[in-house]
């Protein structure tokens, strides 16, 4: 789930949240590991479900659908892991009850994604390029309410897409499962489509937590971190991805502070090496050499970033 309490209609309680997702464990459990096979070949598809779309709805899905961001993190993931099960991408208005945003059901192997929520991407999007200077990072063609509910999209695709892996691949997980979704966000568009989505995600969630105004014990208690908290997460790994790229660009304005910035390059290497080593042993056979060379340099970079990190690190300290 992208978020509990971003939206005003997702404002239902974290509680009723919780139970339902221990509710469809249930009924998951009850299916069993029947239908694995033995061989992974699942494979990733995207369908829109033209019929269900309200006509509210007709020019968000139709933004989504002319960009192929969906069919863009399918194709990567088609190539390079092997799935154990289908994983069914629905761009639908016939969703489970409750849903209000896009979300990943407990076994990893449909994705929702709700026409309202991409209209309502855009309409957060239309205010943003509206009142907020341009990034300098986004090129002046790129800044518009399509190319940029395309491009966060593929960031919050990015985001369930991880849920995805971790729960179809039961990938051991060590913090916030909301945490990993957005690493994987993320690692996959860093890595394979540039600063786009995260400056897009940044933007639309700095506007959605400007929107949810004071926190509430609901917004804390949340499974996900609270809203303006993951903007500066995103723009920290991109900023960690590449510093001599993003560091003016980002830092310089004021988007990620100087006091964060350090940490970020160290932030990004544990990040990338850990995405590389836990779907290391799930590469299919056409991406397995080339993965795990990637991976190999993913170590070595951790390494690296580790050791300037303690270098640096009385200095950072002292400047906090
Ligand atoms: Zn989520």
């Amino acid at each position: 789930m992208l978020s509990s309490g971003g939206y005003s209609a997702a404002s239902r309680s974290a509680v009723a949240g919780a139970l339902l997702l221990v509710a469809s464990f249930a009924v998951a459990s009850c299916g069993g590991e029947g239908d694995k096979t033995d061989a992974p070949n699942g494979k990733v598809t995207v369908v829109y479900e033209d019929d269900t779309v309200k006509p509210a709805d007709r020019r968000a899905v139709a933004v989504i659908r002319r960009s192929r961001v969906l069919e863009r993190v399918a194709g990567w993931l088609n190539t390079s892991i092997a799935l154990p099960y289908d994983l069914v991408v629905k761009v639908t208005g016939e969703v489970p009850p409750g849903v209000t945003d896009a979300v990943t059901q407990p076994d990893g192997r449909t994705v929702y994604v709700p026409p309202p929520f991409l209209t309502q991407i855009q309409g957060v999007l239309g205010k943003v390029v509206r009142t907020v200077e341009r990034p300098a990072l986004l090129p002046p063609s790129s800044y518009n309410v399509d190319d940029l509910t395309a491009l966060s999209t593929q960031f919050v695709f990015g985001h369930e897409v991880g849920h995805a892996l971790l729960r179809q691949l039961l990938l051991a997980n060590l913090g916030l499962e909301e945490d990993a979704a957005d690493g994987f966000a993320s690692f996959y568009t860093v890595n394979e489509v540039g600063p786009g989505p995260s400056l897009a995600a940044a933007l639309l969630f700095d506007e959605l937590a400007r929107e949810e105004g004071r926190l509430t014990l609901e917004g804390f208690s949340s499974d996900h971190p609270v809203t303006q908290q993951r903007v500066f997460t995103f723009l920290c790994h991109l900023e960690g991805s590449d510093p001599k790229k993003y560091y003016e660009p980002l830092v310089g304005p004021g988007y990620l502070p100087k006091t964060r910035a350090p940490l970020c390059p160290q932030a990004w290497a544990m990040l990338d090496y850990g995405w590389w080593t836990q779907l290391r042993p799930h590469f299919s056979g056409a991406f397995k050499e080339q993965g795990d060379r990637t991976q190999e340099k993913a170590h070595e970079r951790l390494i690296a970033e580790t050791k300037a990190l303690a270098e640096k690190l009385d200095e950072i300290r002292t400047g906090q």
